[in-house]
């Protein structure tokens, strides 16, 4: 079967690997299944996440990854004038769909462009605010990656794209067009590489819950990362501590 593995709380909490995560993915290619991971967390490029995957010692290629950046991607065209708000990921996704990048030196340069476009951004500041804010409220279409209020660390937790979503719209009175799990530009990204069995595995049930129910597949719950209270409305197929309580369930 495909396993839709999200990251960050699944697989590792920033640069430390869950416990038996490496083991049960290994696991679950020595069986023939096939993996692909599905990431809400636009910071990385793909091939960092290759990198970063292939270093914890999961073998993987580009086309196994999947990340909100991408969805985002797909919601501008080619020679558009995008201010990007984000890291690396971002930023060569929106370049490879042949955006324009605005790389405003004043407030005024903000008044020309098409789309901004927000992702996680550990050096979100107050002139990008400013420049959000400029850009949307004349005109420019509003898009960020995802909406995650928080990002998991192994003890804390720290502020997510929408902790920063919501200073921009604080400013701007304008709602994003979100594109990560559990929206519709992730949904069609997923839609042609689903198979009859695929199950999706993660740590949050807001985003990567609703997102199996959307896609029509069966959700693994996670209890390695944020913890979210239950809700009635989004199916949980089975849960575990962890990645590999969940891919012993399934598999035995
Ligand atoms: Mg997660």
């Amino acid at each position: 079967m495909q396993w839709l593995l999200d990251l960050d709380g699944v697989v590792w909490t920033l640069d430390t690997p869950i416990e038996g995560s490496v083991e049960a993915i290994a696991r679950l290619l020595d069986l023939g299944h096939s993996v692909r991971f599905v990431t809400n967390n636009s910071s990385l490029s793909r091939i960092q996440y290759v990198d970063k995957l292939t270093r914890f010692g999961v073998p993987v290629t580009r086309d196994q990854i999947l990340t909100s950046a991408m969805a985002a991607a797909t919601l501008v065209k080619a020679r558009e004038r995008v201010l990007a708000i984000g890291e690396r990921g971002l930023v060569e996704e929106l370049v490879a769909a042949g955006v324009d990048l605005v790389l405003p030196t004043r407030l005024e340069d903000a008044e020309d462009v098409d789309a901004v476009v927000l992702g996680w951004y550990r050096q979100f500041s107050y002139s990008d605010m400013s420049n959000a804010c400029v850009a949307i409220r004349s005109g420019a279409r509003f898009i960020a990656t995802n909406a995650d209020p928080t990002y998991p660390l192994e003890r804390l937790v720290v502020p997510g794209t929408g902790a920063l979503v919501a200073a921009v719209v604080t400013s701007t009175k304008a709602q994003p067009v979100f594109a990560g799990k559990p929206e519709e530009p992730m949904v069609q990204l997923l839609r042609p590489l689903l198979t009859e069995e695929t199950i999706m595995v993660g740590d949050r049930l807001s985003t990567d819950g609703r997102f199996a129910a959307r896609l029509g597949v069966e959700f693994g719950l996670v209890h390695s990362g944020v913890r979210e209270e239950h809700d009635p409305d989004i199916p949980v197929s089975l849960q575990g501590n962890s990645l590999a309580a969940v891919v012993e369930q399934k598999v035995g």
